[in-house]
């Protein structure tokens, strides 16, 4: 792509215009319009520790006229997660409310595909409403951002899970050499970022960890990351699926052209950039659409964030309770996500009904997936396909 053709687009969607090539915003993205409409906390539940730590009394600080009501725990609120009558308010409540609590289970656990190790996510829930998220399935009706306000405890933990592993001693494919940890399990740090310091804060850590990367992936560019200088030790990896499936599935995030755009300004930035193609939903022309998708990849991005990319591509997993709920918010959503004729159930170990395609389907998609690659995008590395 012509960069100077897409910088005055740039400017007006992230209001650029004063910024000189390399210098960050003169104002935080955070405080313009496209932030509020992203998120414009009006009703804060919290936990009265939560309140009462440096973390909470930022957050707190920023949302001066948000009302808020004291919590025992922010994981069973029964007004927002038990209260059936939020299915309609879904996405309302998704960009006015927030939870604020302690996360007491400091806990890093392996992983292998995405990443070596997920640690203790800072968040967990969304603003963003993607119809597939995993996110909610045990969440009941709502599923607003709740911020974990014990950052330093968890950045703490982090540090000492990444020190006790030493280098790494064998390149795997979530990186040759550094152990890579998902900070973003349950979430997208890129919009925690609107409200907190939780990303920076972990991405400040990250910079300083030699043998450790910082991994999470994102649906939603915020500027305001450009001036968080990670020095190569966090990988973004920025969601892409055909537009399609994006307009119908991915509901409040970023388009997925702005995320291709975005690229180049993160590499350019200090981060490692892969991408994420997920999820594969299957649906009549999944193919033709995926194959443009991986074309305009390849007509957009520069060289250097080729040169480094690397992609993973996952299938879409649906659950029984999340289609339900679905139907009460998104219906047209679960024409392309419910399919029961493709799709196998499997209980989960916490009782839940999760529902993937067929392993036959599942496997001649992902070979198919992978010729798309290897036709439109050589240059794309798959670094597991799933
Ligand atoms: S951006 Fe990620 S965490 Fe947020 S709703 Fe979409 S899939 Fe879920």
């Amino acid at each position: 792509m012509d960069r100077a053709a897409e910088e005055p687009e740039q400017q007006a969607l992230f209001g650029w215009a004063d910024t000189e090539p390399g210098q960050t915003p003169q104002q935080p993205f955070r405080d313009s319009p496209q932030a509020r409409r992203m998120l414009d906390v009006r009703e804060v539940y919290a936990e009265p520790a939560a309140l009462d730590s440096p973390r909470g009394r930022q957050i707190m600080a920023r949302l001066p006229d948000a009302r808020v009501t004291e919590v025992p725990s922010h994981w069973n609120i029964p007004e927002l997660h038990g209260n059936d009558g939020n299915i309609g308010r879904w996405v309302r409540i998704k960009t006015e409310t927030l939870v604020l609590g302690v996360k007491h289970t400091l806990a890093t656990r392996p992983n292998g595909r995405s990443a070596d190790w997920i640690a203790p996510g800072p968040s967990n829930g969304c603003a963003m409403a993607c119809a597939y998220c995993y996110v909610p399935r045990r969440k009941g009706f709502a599923n607003p951002i709740t911020l974990f306000t014990n950052i330093e405890a968890i950045v703490a933990h982090v540090r000492r899970h990444v020190r006790a592993q030493g280098p790494k001693a064998e390149p795997n494919q979530c990186d040759p050499e550094a152990w890579v940890y998902d900070i973003g399990e349950n979430g997208d740090c890129s919009v925690d970022a609107l409200v907190c310091d939780n990303t920076a804060d972990l991405i400040a850590a990250f910079r300083s960890l030699p043998t450790a990367k910082a991994s999470f992936a994102t649906k939603f560019v915020n500027p305001d990351l450009l001036a968080l200088d990670p020095r190569g030790r966090t990988r973004v990896r920025f969601s892409v699926m055909p537009a399609d499936d994006a307009r119908l599935l991915d509901i409040r995030t970023s388009p997925v052209d702005e995320r291709i755009a975005a690229a180049a300004d993160f590499l350019d930035a200090g981060y490692e950039v892969h991408f994420n193609l997920s999820p594969v939903v299957l649906r009549p022309g999944w193919q033709r659409d995926w194959a443009d998708l991986l074309t305009r990849l390849d007509d957009v991005l520069p060289a250097r964030v080729k040169e480094q990319a690397a992609a993973e591509v996952i299938m879409l997993t649906h659950n029984q309770a999340l289609h339900e709920v679905n139907l009460g918010w998104h219906p047209r959503a679960e024409d392309v996500l419910w399919q029961p004729e493709a799709q196998e159930t499997k209980r989960s170990q916490n009782g839940a009904l999760n529902v993937r395609y067929s392993l036959e389907i599942k496997q001649q998609s992902l070979a198919r997936i992978r010729q798309l690659i290897a036709t439109h995008a050589p240059w794309l590395r798959v670094r597991y396909a799933f």
